[in-house]
């Protein structure tokens, strides 16, 4: 009888997915310094003596555009530190809603995943509510 070793206790737990990971959140990180430079940049620049308000409009509509990027950049870095946090503690692959292992399948597409299919639906349903300020009933 082999003792259990920890290659087989992870079976569910892709090898590379602490590189996967790292490699991820770096690419990441260096998307929103870049952006957050980029804007610091343009703030810099447009000291607005003769801009237009067409110029101005469009200016802000695309910075709402950056924004909501990079809000996304920065909600998957922040899971993925979750996930790497979770992996130094062997809770990889669990979810952290209800405790069950979430589905290998899911992990390999979206490796920074802390929920199952199930409580994911659940939480971005919750969270749309919330958005749109009808969570309140109840
Ligand atoms: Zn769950």
């Amino acid at each position: 009888m082999a003792e259990p070793t920890d290659t087989l206790r992870s079976d569910a737990v892709p090898s590379d997915i602490g590189h996967r990971l790292r490699s991820r959140a770096a690419e990441l990180s260096s998307q929103i310094g870049a952006v957050l430079q980029a804007r610091a940049a343009s703030d810099e620049l447009s000291a607005p003596e003769v801009e237009d308000l067409g110029d101005a409009g469009q200016r802000l509509s695309q910075e709402a555009v950056v924004d909501a990027e990079n809000e996304r950049d920065v909600e998957e870095l922040r899971a993925i530190g979750l996930a790497l946090e979770r992996l130094q503690r062997g809770e990889y692959g669990e979810c952290i809603d209800c405790g069950l292992e979430i589905d290998p399948q899911r992990l390999q597409v979206q490796p920074a995943a802390v929920r199952c299919v199930d409580c994911q639906g659940r939480s971005e349903r919750l969270r749309a509510l919330v958005g749109t300020g009808v969570g309140a009933a109840d």
